[in-house]
C-alpha cells in the first residue's frame, strides 16, 4: 500500500503499572489478568487514522521480575536504558523508536514520578529537545468501582486508591508537550485512543517518517 507508513512505538514506565495489559489489550482486544511476559516483546498491528494506514511496531518493556516482587521499580529494560546506554541501543527493537507512551498508574504516586525522570532520561539520551509522546494513567477502572450512585460516589472517593489527580496527569503532560489520557486496560477504556494519540504526536512532528 501506497500510503503506509510504519511506525515505531515505546511502551514505558514503572514496573507494573499495567504496560503489557495496556499493549494487549490494544494488540488483541482482550485483559488477561495474569499476563507476564519476562523478556521485550513486540508487537504488530495496522491502524487506520485519518485516512492513513499506519504499520505500528509496539515494544512492550516488560521486566523480568514480577510484579509481586518489587512494587516499584522500573522495568528492567528501562533501568538498563537509564544505566547503559547500550542495552536498550543493541536491542535490534530500540533503533528507530518513533514515538513513546509514558504509563504511570494512578493509584501509585511513585509511578507517577517516575515519568518525567524517564522522559529526562529520554530526551537526554535521543540528544533532542522534544519527543512523541503521550503521557498515560492507567487503571482508572479501580476508583470508580463504587461508583453507581451519589452516594456510592461519595464512598468511593473515601476509598478511591486514587493517588494521582487528572489535574495533576495534564500539568505535567502540558509540561513536556506530550498528550495525556487517562485509561483503563481492564475495561478498555480510552485504549485505542493512546495509541492514536501517539500517531497523531508523530505526525505532528515527523509527518512523512517511515515513509516508502
Ligand atoms: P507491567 O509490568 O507494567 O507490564 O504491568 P502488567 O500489565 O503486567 O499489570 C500489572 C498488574 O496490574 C496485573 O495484575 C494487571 O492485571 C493489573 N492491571 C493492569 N492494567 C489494569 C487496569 O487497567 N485495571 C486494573 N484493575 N488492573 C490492571
Amino acid at each position: 500500500a501506497e500510503n503506509l507508513k510504519k511506525r515505531k512505538i515505546a511502551v514505558l514506565g514503572s514496573r507494573s503499572v499495567g504496560k503489557s495489559s495496556l499493549v494487549i489489550q490494544f494488540i488483541d482486544n482482550q485483559f488477561v489478568e495474569s499476563y507476564y511476559p519476562t523478556i521485550e516483546a513486540t508487537f504488530a498491528k495496522s491502524v487506520k487514522y485519518k485516512g492513513a494506514e499506519y504499520d505500528c511496531e509496539v515494544i512492550d518493556t516488560a521486566g523480568q521480575v514480577r510484579p509481586s516482587e518489587e512494587e516499584q521499580f522500573v522495568s528492567v529494560s528501562l533501568s538498563c536504558m537509564l544505566q547503559d546506554e547500550f542495552s536498550i541501543l543493541n536491542s535490534k527493537h530500540a533503533i528507530g523508536i518513533h514515538g513513546y507512551v509514558l504509563v504511570y498508574s494512578v493509584t501509585s504516586k511513585a509511578s507517577f514520578d517516575m515519568i518525567q525522570i524517564v522522559y529526562d532520561k529520554i530526551i537526554g539520551f535521543c540528544g533532542v529537545t522534544d519527543i512523541p509522546c503521550v503521557v498515560v494513567g492507567s487503571k482508572v477502572d479501580l476508583e470508580s468501582r463504587y461508583a453507581c450512585s451519589c452516594f456510592f460516589l461519595v464512598l468511593a472517593k473515601l476509598q478511591s486508591s486514587r493517588q494521582v489527580s487528572s489535574q495533576e496527569g495534564e500539568k505535567l503532560a502540558r509540561e513536556i508537550n506530550a498528550a495525556w489520557l487517562e485509561t483503563s486496560a481492564k475495561t478498555n477504556l480510552n485504549v485505542g485512543k493512546v495509541f492514536e494519540s501517539c500517531l497523531a504526536e508523530i505526525e505532528k512532528r515527523a509527518p512523512h517518517a517511515g515513509e516508502p
